[in-house]
């Protein structure tokens, strides 16, 4: 439901970002139009890159949002915009299965 919601705002997003520049113009439409389809197909792995790449932005990639420990090479290189370490996201998924959070259903 919040997926629905979510797509809007970012088309309108993609929509106003005109350059002047036709050069900028023509790249912009080609990486509106991906990320158009992304949103079609594969809106929740789009937002969790999306995320991610605030977290690169930011500082904290890689950086585990629960327990604020690093997150193992190895686990990035699996999951690149994992949030979680190991540790917190066994926790997570096993909140999960018990039904606490009953919103994403991630690819079972
Ligand atoms: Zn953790």
């Amino acid at each position: 439901m919040a997926a629905i919601t979510d797509n809007g705002s970012k088309r309108e997003d993609i929509v106003i970002q005109q350059a002047p520049d036709s050069f900028d113009a023509v790249q912009l439409n080609t990486e509106r139009d991906l990320t158009i389809a992304l949103l079609n197909h594969e809106t929740l792995q789009l937002r969790n890159l999306r995320g991610a790449l605030g977290r690169v932005e930011d500082g904290s990639y890689g950086i585990c949002v629960q327990c604020e420990e690093e997150i193992s090479p190895k686990r990035l290189k699996a999951v690149p915009w994992a949030m979680l370490c190991l540790k917190c996201q066994e926790e997570a998924d096993r909140k999960q299965a018990e039904g606490l959070s009953d919103d994403e259903d991630d690819d079972q």
